[in-house]
């Protein structure tokens, strides 16, 4: 029963990407929407084409380039974004054109400064014109839920006969109770003239901490489409998690499902879930909370005595989902210095990444060198290894040495060698700490003097040979980037983090990016 499947809608690319400090590059947003694809979403919303030139060709290269989900591109109600988003589109082997107008009394007022019958029109004459170009048009009343609902059902009406497909309601400002949207999707779907036809769809904010709850709630009253974001991305508060949505689907089907037998709920390969999980927090430098649900670090691990005697003896005691859904593989030990290439990409496999035979063999090396220092090498471990080493960020700077010297009593001095186009250049710099005085070295050696904004490291997995990761934001121009770096040694993490927030913010500034017009929805 295909039709009783919930359409997962992703923006991760799109809303989730509009928060400060989570700007990806086209080629990252590229390997994100690749990975999305392999996740199984329905639909992906690649971006706000109007907004920039860079928007337009990310989403561009999108639809170029990913097959299988639908590929969804935002406009406002006007011609100009809609042409933008249609063009962006063109290539896509099944496009969606998402146009969007503000419904609530304070939005119509202050922000549009425009009544009632002219947002009636342009929501109408702007579906038209997206149909123009292609049959899936999906229309969102923005800030819906603070809109009366005697207009949002006129102008949602008016809107299905103009030809939208899928009408989104979304909580733009994050304000609804989950009780109150689910009365506003259960009204508007037996209220609507025509909504049958069409798909409801949610688009929750977690100002409240109700996102995630506001979208199943809407799907029990009738909504077929959530959108969403992973690891719950967003501005503010962010969006609702995908990952918190599928599972709850997944573990409570009894639920959700109306029909007796166990079909899956959503197309979503939810072994995929914590790779895509990692690349997102990678790629956009947002860390995931220890306990956040589904994909934290604690979100399966049981410590509590009790718990664990429980759960030896019947899993199910304590734990209503296991790590193996999502793609962690459960066992602890898994690889080490003997393992050979065979065993490790057999690894990669199963952890979901398609990797070329020069990937792996890039891959394979720093494993080894890992595997040196450090005897367990786990699953997250390799996770990090591959995407520490198969980056997509164009390396114009390489750390190629490092000395660090610290003593007692004395000031530490670090000594590094960079590797760029016109050679090796090496500086010599003292510092604080070592970390400093690596920093130090850094900047003379590659010339650039970007703010230092912030600083953490943390260890991959437990234990005193840990790979340590570290994450660095630096500042210019009103811009941030944010670069990570992996070792067993922190002071060379956070030298490699450092100089790849510096290859992030060259290739940005020769990309000339700049800031993005954001849409509000
Ligand atoms: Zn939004």
């Amino acid at each position: 029963m295909p039709e009783e499947k919930i359409i997962i809608f992703d923006t991760t690319l799109r809303d989730g990407e509009q928060c400060p400090g989570a700007s990806l590059s086209i080629a990252e947003k590229l390997e994100i929407a690749q990975q999305l694809s392999v996740l199984g979403v329905d639909v992906i919303e690649a971006g706000f084409p109007i907004s920039s030139p860079a928007q337009f060709e990310a989403t561009k290269r999108i639809a170029e380039q990913v097959t299988g989900p639908v590929i969804a591109s935002l406009a406002r109600a006007n011609q100009k974004d809609i042409e933008a988003a249609a063009k962006a589109l063109e290539p896509a082997e099944k496009k969606r054109i998402h146009t969007f107008i503000a419904t609530s009394p304070i939005h119509m007022k202050y922000k549009l400064k425009k009544s009632s019958d002219e947002v009636l029109k342009m929501a109408v004459e702007a579906v038209k014109y997206a149909k123009s170009f292609t049959d899936d048009v999906e229309f969102s009343p923005e800030d819906a839920c603070r809109s009366e609902i005697g207009f949002l059902i006129e102008v949602l009406t008016a809107c299905i006969e103009a030809g939208a497909t899928t009408l989104n309601i979304p909580d733009t400002v994050g304000y609804i109770l989950p009780y109150e949207y689910g009365q506003i999707i259960a009204r508007l779907n037996s209220e609507v003239p025509g909504i049958d036809n069409c798909i409801i769809s949610t688009h929750c904010h977690n100002d409240l901490g109700m996102a995630v709850a506001n979208s199943l709630v809407g799907v029990r009253n009738g909504a077929r489409q959530v959108e969403c974001t992973v690891n719950g991305l967003g501005e503010r508060a962010g969006n609702a998690a995908l990952e918190e949505i599928v599972m709850a689907i997944h573990t409570r089907a009894d639920f959700f499902s109306k029909a007796e037998a166990e079909i899956p709920l959503t197309n979503i390969n939810t072994k995929q879930i914590y790779r895509t999980s990692q690349l997102v927090s990678r790629l956009t430098g947002f860390v995931i909370q220890p306990n956040k649900a589904i994909v934290g670090a604690n979100a399966f691990a049981h410590e509590a005595g009790i718990h664990v005697d429980g759960i030896l003896k019947e899993r199910s005691t304590y734990e209503i989902m296991t790590a193996e859904t999502i793609g962690l593989s459960g066992s602890r030990m898994v690889l080490g210095r003997h393992t050979g290439r065979h065993g490790f990409a057999d690894r990669c496999k199963k952890l979901g990444y398609k990797l070329t035979k020069d990937e792996l063999e890039q891959a394979y090396q720093r494993f080894l060198q890992v595997a040196d220092k450090k005897k367990e090498v786990f699953d997250e471990d390799v996770v990090a290894i591959i995407d520490d080493e198969v980056r997509v960020v164009e390396h114009t700077f390489e750390l190629e040495y490092m000395r660090v010297l610290i003593e007692t009593g004395e000031t530490p001095t670090a000594t590094v060698k960079i590797k760029c186009k016109e050679g090796i250049k090496e500086a010599q710099a003292e510092g604080d700490g070592p970390v400093d005085a690596a920093y130090e070295a850094i900047r003379e050696a590659t010339g650039q003097s970007a703010k230092l904004e912030k600083y953490s490291i943390r260890a991959v997995t437990g234990g005193k040979e840990a790979l340590g990761e570290a994450m660095v934001t630096i500042s210019e121009k009103g811009l941030t980037y944010i670069g990570r770096g992996i070792s067993t040694d922190i002071i060379e993490a956070s030298a490699k983090a450092y100089v790849d927030a510096i290859n992030r913010m060259v290739s940005a500034t020769q990309a000339g990016q700049e800031p993005e017009l954001k849409a509000e929805l």
